[in-house]
């Protein structure tokens, strides 16, 4: 178990968020923005900004998942999974499940997600 300095966002203050963080990265192997959101309280571009900065610590892997809207798979299936680092897919496109082309932004949806790495313990700061 690796122990890290929480990072210093405001949302993070409340004990009881790092806890629900902590809980988190002890029973998933990935996860969404929106359980991080919730668990912690933080918005979403502050879950977002806390998760991009445990993937610079090494301790989470962010992947962006499209999705093709047009598919009509259900449980939704992503067509593609991407580093964000390299973007959205360029468009025009194939999608791979439907052989259609896809020409529109708005035909395509993404998810991100995270992929926890190593088992950590994020320790509050003490002020
Ligand atoms: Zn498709």
């Amino acid at each position: 178990m690796r122990r890290l300095e929480a990072p210093p966002f405001p949302c993070l203050s409340n004990p009881s968020a790092l806890e629900s963080l902590n809980r988190l990265l002890a029973i998933h192997s990935t996860l969404a923005l929106s359980q991080v959101s919730s668990a912690t309280r933080c918005t979403s571009s502050q879950a977002f900004g806390l998760l991009l900065y445990l993937e610079g610590k090494g301790i989470i892997e962010s992947r962006m998942l499209v999705f093709h809207v047009l598919d009509e798979t259900d449980p939704p299936v992503p067509i593609m999974g991407r580093s964000l680092l390299n973007g959205p897919p360029k468009i025009p496109f194939t999608c791979e499940r439907c052989d259609r082309t896809v020409e529109d932004p708005n035909e395509i949806h993404i998810e991100y997600e995270f992929k926890i790495l190593y088992p950590t313990e994020l320790i509050g700061q003490r002020q």
